[in-house]
């Protein structure tokens, strides 16, 4: 991997203004810094709340059922799991989070229901490709048993885990996706075995299978029509609805399915009614107009005769990434219980005018579940901040180093309390790149040596840190200098592939909570983005909350000597596992699963051990055994011709053997 040298020319002028830096060292009349300012800074107290909080030691802190009564430090935490062998990069998933996160849910719904008296239940599942991870799927079958909560499967792999795991015979089994005749013929084996999978027909051609199927076996499974929807909707995911959408029947499609299940005497299995509308809502008006089409088209399948009994909202039940409470695409403008009463009232509604029962209301959330349980935690390398001090040249200054420490002079006697002076920033910068590109050209010429090239560099690199500490945050200000604060910028050095563990801030540029774990006490002097371990120059995580925008630049702490840097990345329970790849072959993480134990600590439930080298190759169909003997028979040969001793042979097939072990992630 190459680590890109700081270079004042590879700066992106195109990044926003950011507050500016401030070292507390150099500017003595800083004010104190709290944890308070740390939560207000990193959105913490928006996004975080009821489980993540900091605690008087300037640590994150945990309180996986949602209250204060039981929390756990992160930090201390990581260093338990460390001391155990758990080596980061390493998620951490807290399965009491989980559990409260399906309390909410089914809260929520029981509230709505309640208030409007409506006259049925809530009955939701699990999308499994939300997450697979077999803890995950297993943990939400167990927590969800109270309340009869069921799982999506989207493909004859996750009907698999479903089926596997799911034994409640209450529990619903939705099956979406396209659909062969063996995922058909499953479904109807399953309920002979008394589950409940409803087949979900999605594709116009899909009733055809499941009426030969049922003929076949002589039983049918609970049948469900997905609709596409006409109305609008919003979000990155948007294209899910309308008549362009990838899955769901049209209307007419709907009335010539119909026919055929009355045909073939299944129109008394019709049960459900289901649409999605894409991930993550945005606004609320949207599933508010989803829903009172799809109540109408529920009410009119009764009147043609369907049995009916369910109607499934989908999934879409949006995270607030960034605490904004607005209808942008990291936030929602709309809370937990907004949506389960918007939800119950539109159907109660719809059916009260038309007379008819109601029925019971099914939902397949899966990012508002899965993603708060899980956080994932990182440690830092190293960054590219380079020092201050600007190397000494024995001998005269060429011209060009004497205009540059002039410029800098200049820029030390400037007077901020002069507004007049304001231009003489602006002049001061100018001079400043024009030297320090008069000094490219003159070395490319061979007039000066390589030391006062990198002399020429630093100084520049002083007048822009010295002119930062200076220039008012002001409107007033021009764009190019305002970019300053970028062009200092650190890259800090992450042990992680993006592509692994945060896939959708590269693929959809999603916005996720990123900030330190500790160190909260102390104000954070630096502005900088993560580079990952991958040699992919988009292995960047450049882009963070901002409350309802983004910025491409976090503020992190200067790395003290000898001590880890410590950085979580937070709400990427769903979707970031499965969609991770193995992008310069680093493979799977660590992952722990955590529980509260009685009144204090926690025990680890599960440990899921990351990928070894050598299961990323075996991935890639490489044999390790057989590259260990290739390299035997190298070292064999090299000994013979004495270019390697027999003591530096076995070294390198201990490391070659080590390495193969271990994780695919750099160790202390
Ligand atoms: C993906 C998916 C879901 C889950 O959506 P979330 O936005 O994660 O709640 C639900 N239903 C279907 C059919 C899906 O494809």
């Amino acid at each position: 991997m190459q680590l890109p040298l700081f270079s004042i020319l590879s700066t992106d002028s195109s990044k926003p203004f950011q507050t500016k830096p401030i070292d507390p060292q150099e500017d003595p009349q800083e004010e104190q810094w709290s944890c308070l300012n740390s939560a207000s800074l990193y959105g913490l107290e928006t996004w975080g709340k009821p489980y993540f909080s900091i605690n008087k030691k300037g640590h994150i802190s945990v309180q996986p059922n949602g209250s204060n009564n039981h929390t756990l430090d992160l930090f201390d935490l990581v260093k338990g799991l460390e001391s155990r062998n758990l080596e980061l990069p390493l998620i951490i998933r807290f399965d009491d989070i989980l559990e409260d996160r399906l309390k909410q849910l089914h809260e929520a719904f029981e509230n709505a229901l309640t208030h409007y008296h409506y006259q049925g239940s809530y009955q939701g599942v699990f999308p499994v490709k939300c997450n697979h991870q077999h803890h995950v799927v297993e943990e939400f079958v167990t927590c969800g048993k109270h309340w009869h909560f069921g799982l999506e499967a989207g493909s004859k792999a996750e009907l698999l885990i479903a089926l596997s795991l799911l034994e409640d015979r209450k529990s619903l089994l939705i099956c979406n996706g396209y659909k062969d005749k063996r995922y058909i013929e499953t479904a109807i084996l399953a309920r002979k075995l008394g589950r409940q999978p409803v087949v979900v027909i999605e594709q116009a051609d899909e009733v055809h299978r499941i009426i030969s199927a049922s003929h076949e076996l002589g039983s049918s499974p609970l049948i469900g029509l997905r609709v596409k929807l006409t109305c609008r909707s919003s979000g990155r995911w948007k294209s899910s609805v309308g008549e362009k959408a990838k899955f769901g029947l049209s209307i007419p499609d709907i009335l010539k399915t119909i026919e055929l299940l009355r045909e073939a005497k299944l129109l008394n299995e019709l049960r459900l009614l289901h649409f999605h509308l894409g991930s993550q809502i945005n606004d609320i008006a949207v599933l508010k107009d989803a829903l009172q089409e799809a109540s109408q088209i529920y009410v009119e399948l009764i009147r043609l005769g369907a049995p009916m009994g369910y109607l499934d909202v989908g999934g879409g039940l949006g995270i607030d990434y960034d605490g904004s409470k607005t209808s942008t695409q990291a936030s929602t403008n709309y809370s937990l219980q907004n949506y389960a009463n918007d939800v119950v009232a539109t159907i109660q509604e719809c059916c009260a005018s038309n007379e008819i029962k109601v029925p019971t209301i099914v939902s397949e959330s899966g990012r508002a579940l899965a993603s708060h349980f899980s956080v994932l935690i990182f440690n830092i390398l190293g960054t590219n901040c380079s020092t201050s001090k600007i190397s000494e040249i024995v001998g005269k200054d060429s011209l060009i180093i004497r205009n540059l420490k002039e410029t800098l002079a200049t820029i030390d006697n400037i007077k901020i309390s002069n507004p007049l002076e304001i231009s003489k920033f602006q002049e001061a910068w100018n001079d400043a790149v024009k030297f320090k590109e008069d000094a490219f050209t003159a070395f490319r010429l061979g007039y000066i040596s390589l030391p006062e090239r990198a002399m020429a560099e630093e100084l520049t690199l002083s007048c822009a840190k010295n002119l930062i500490k200076k220039i008012p945050l002001d409107e007033l200000i021009p764009d190019e200098l305002k970019n300053l604060s970028s062009i200092l910028a650190t890259t800090y050095y992450a042990n992680l592939s993006i592509f692994r563990s945060a896939p959708d801030t590269w693929a959809i540029k999603q916005l996720f909570p990123i900030m330190p774990i500790h160190r909260l006490n102390e104000k954070p002097t630096q502005l900088g983005d993560f580079a990952d371990l991958t040699c992919d120059s988009d292995g960047k995580l450049s882009n963070f909350i901002n409350n309802g925008n983004s910025k491409s630049l976090l503020e992190l702490h200067q790395l003290n000597a000898n001590e880890p840097y410590l950085i979580g990345m937070f709400l990427g329970g769903a979707y970031q596992e499965v969609m991770g790849n193995l992008h310069n072959l680093f493979g799977r993480t660590n992952a722990v699963h955590i529980r509260l134990n009685g009144s204090k600590g926690y025990t680890i439930d599960h440990v899921v051990r990351g990928s070894t080298n050598s299961d990323v190759l075996q991935a890639m169909e490489h044999l390790p055994e057989l590259l260990l003997e290739r390299l035997r028979v190298a070292s064999e040969m090299a000994i013979n011709q004495g270019d390697l001793t027999i003591s530096d042979a076995r070294r390198l097939m201990d490391h070659l053997e080590t390495s193969l072990r271990q994780s695919t992630y750099l160790q202390e």
